[in-house]
C-alpha cells in the first residue's frame, strides 16, 4: 500500500457515495512509525497526520513542523488530563474527547490560552467496557455539556468493535452528529475506510495501510 493508492481508494469511496472527495480528509495515522517513513509521506506533500500518544507526538512533530510548514497534528487516542496542555500546544485537533473531567480541563486551558483545537467527541458505540469513549445514551447529553463550556466541539469519533461489522457502527454515529447539529465525523482506519466514507465520514484515520505494518516498540 502507499499514500498514493490510500487517497485514490478515499477518492474512489467518496464518488460512490456521491459526495465530493475534497470533503474527506485523510489524516495519516504515524504513531509507532520509523522516523524515514514519516518523512516519505511529508516529501510526497501530505500534511494531515494523527498520533495517538501525546508524548510520542511532542518528541517527534514540534522538529518536523519546522522542516515541512502547513502540518495539522491531530490527537487520536486516549488523554490524560495531565497531557491536556501539551496536547493542545501541539495539535490542530483532538479527537478523544471522552468525559466530562477532561472537558472540564480542556475548557480551562482554552480560556487560558485563548485557543482551542477542534475537538471530537469519542462514542463508545460497541459499549465495550474496555474501550474508551462516552456511552451512546450518555451523547447527546455530554454534546450539550460541553457546548455549555464554550468547546469547540465540531464532530464525533468512534472506533467499531473489532470483531463486529463497522457499518452499523458508522450509522450510528452519523445519525448522533446529526441530530445534534454536529459536521464532523472521524471514523474509518486502514480496514474499513471506504464503509465509512459510504456513512458519511469527514476524517479518516489510516495507518498501517499507509505506511506499513507497526513495528512494534
Ligand atoms: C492506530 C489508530 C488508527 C489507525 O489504525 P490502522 O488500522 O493502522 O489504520 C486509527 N485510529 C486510532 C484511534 C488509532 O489508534
Amino acid at each position: 500500500m502507499s499514500l498514493e493508492s490510500i487517497l485514490s481508494g478515499v477518492a474512489d469511496a467518496a464518488r460512490a457515495a456521491n459526495r465530493d472527495a475534497a470533503d474527506v480528509t485523510l489524516i495519516a495515522v504515524s504513531k509507532v512509525q520509523p522516523l524515514e517513513r514519516v518523512v516519505a509521506i511529508l516529501e510526497q506533500g501530505h500534511r494531515v497526520f494523527g498520533e495517538n500518544r501525546v508524548q510520542e507526538a511532542a518528541q517527534k512533530w514540534p522538529e518536523l513542523m519546522e522542516r515541512y510548514a502547513g502540518v495539522a497534528l491531530h490527537i487520536i487516542g486516549p488523554l490524560q488530563t495531565n497531557k491536556a496542555r501539551q496536547a493542545m500546544e501541539l495539535a490542530h485537533a483532538i479527537h478523544s474527547l471522552d468525559r466530562p473531567k477532561l472537558a472540564q480541563t480542556l475548557a480551562r486551558l482554552a480560556q487560558e490560552r485563548g485557543a482551542c483545537p477542534d475537538l471530537y467527541i469519542q462514542v463508545n458505540t460497541g459499549a465495550e467496557a474496555q474501550k474508551a469513549g462516552i456511552l451512546p445514551d450518555a451523547a447527546d447529553d455530554f454534546v450539550q455539556e460541553c457546548r455549555s463550556m464554550d468547546l469547540p466541539v465540531v464532530g464525533l469519533m468512534c472506533i467499531p468493535p473489532v470483531d463486529e461489522d463497522p457499518a452499523p457502527h458508522f450509522q450510528m454515529l452519523a445519525d448522533m452528529a446529526a441530530r445534534n447539529g454536529l459536521s464532523g465525523l472521524s471514523m474509518g482506519m486502514s480496514s474499513d475506510y471506504a464503509t465509512a466514507i459510504a456513512h458519511g465520514a469527514t476524517h479518516v484515520r489510516v495507518g498501517s495501510a499507509i505506511f506499513g505494518e507497526r513495528v512494534p516498540t
